[in-house]
């Protein structure tokens, strides 16, 4: 298998490295694993003056998978170009649109997935822009994005979603802004219409701004989770409070083809990065779901998950998760990650 990783900016080469242990102790399980490694977002920036070059874009395609750690920084707050397009770019181009984050925690009871779109919306809608005019004959700033989507977009996502719900409890929560917004009115028909084609789902509809409540409230209601792009950025970082920490959500991003980019919900961390402090669980836990995915190996994918909880469950975390485990042992990033490595290998 070929892998690419892109560990990026900030905390992302820190993770990556976990996850790379693991990946290593799968060898060991007898996977013939190539690790390639290249340049996303600001270190791309850095050496190339472009956050994600044509060379990188093929290296993905001829890939069996992708990971990316993360991107973005104070260094390039003021460039012209920002890390953060690398990674829209990286999405639109390889037409990653599904984007599936996990909130699970074994010690809530807590387990729901959100389907995130991931290649349309107002990140990727025109027209966009800063411009100035005259108003009221002063040269005054103003700026616009369009919420953008077609019929195609939106069904493509559902389906992913109601595909996903077959499986687990049949219940969909779709969240949109219907009572205001046109794009979300078009959301709500689609998700209406989508659900004729599946017996048995039950379908809720929430707006944006009372779901914020009822995902920290009632999760133990949820199932399947489908919003938009700017919806669901917000809607998973919110959930992260579930868990503990934003270090601890995974996620992978599904194309019309089997290729799949594995990636932790959060960003680069810029306060803490460089001082092996980061928490790589959402790394470690989007390496779970490449074993499930990709590698097709249950077995494997329940090991790591339940390593890494009982690393957990032994009082081990970073400064992140400190005020939610009892009797805490305060570790580093890389003594966290040899420790799930260990139960991994040898438990
Ligand atoms: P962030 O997710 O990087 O950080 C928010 C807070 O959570 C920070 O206090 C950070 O220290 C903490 N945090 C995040 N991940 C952590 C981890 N694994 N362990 C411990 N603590 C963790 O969000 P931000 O501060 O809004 O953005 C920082 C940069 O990241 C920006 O440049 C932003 O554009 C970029 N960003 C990138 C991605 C991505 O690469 N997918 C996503 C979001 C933000």
């Amino acid at each position: 298998m070929n892998i690419l990783i892109l560990p990026g900016d900030g905390i992302g080469p820190e993770i990556s490295k976990q996850l790379v242990k693991i990946l290593k102790t799968c060898i060991l399980y007898g996977y013939n694993i190539n690790l390639i490694y290249n340049y996303i977002g600001g270190i791309s920036i850095d050496k190339y003056n472009l956050p994600l070059i044509d060379n990188v874009l093929k290296i993905c395609n001829e890939s069996d998978s992708i990971i990316l750690g993360c991107v973005g920084g104070y260094k390039w707050n003021n460039y012209p170009i920002k890390p953060e397009e690398g990674l829209l770019l990286l999405r639109k181009k390889l037409n990653f649109f599904a984007n599936i984050r996990p909130i699970k925690c074994p010690f809530k009871n807590i387990d729901f997935l959100i389907i995130r779109e991931l290649n349309g919306g107002i990140y990727y809608g025109k027209p966009k822009g800063i411009s100035k005019q005259l108003i009221n004959s002063i040269p005054t700033w103003y700026s616009y994005d369009t919420e953008l989507y077609n019929e195609q977009e939106i069904i493509r996502l559902i389906k992913v979603g109601f595909n996903l719900s077959i499986n687990r409890k049949k219940k969909i929560t779709s969240i949109d802004k219907s009572n205001v917004l046109n794009s979300s009115k078009l959301w709500k028909k689609i998700v209406n219409y989508v659900s004729k084609q599946y017996n048995n789902i039950i379908v809720n509809h929430l707006y944006i701004d009372y779901a914020t409540i009822e995902l920290i409230k009632n999760f133990k209601n949820l199932d399947v989770v489908i919003t938009n792009n700017i919806f669901g950025d917000i809607i998973s970082d919110e959930c992260s409070l579930l868990t503990g920490s934003l270090g601890m959500l995974p996620s992978v991003s599904l194309n019309n083809k089997s290729l799949c980019l594995f990636e932790p919900c959060h960003g680069s961390a810029p306060d803490i990065a460089g001082k092996n402090i980061a928490n790589p669980i959402g790394m470690l836990l989007s390496l779970v779901m490449m074993l499930e995915y990709l590698f097709n190996n249950i077995y494997l994918s329940n090991k790591l998950f339940y390593s890494i909880y009982k690393v957990l469950s032994y009082g081990f975390c970073t400064f992140d998760m400190k005020k939610y485990i009892n009797n805490f042992k305060l570790v580093n990033t890389d003594e966290f990650g040899d420790l799930v490595n260990y139960y991994f290998y040898y438990d």
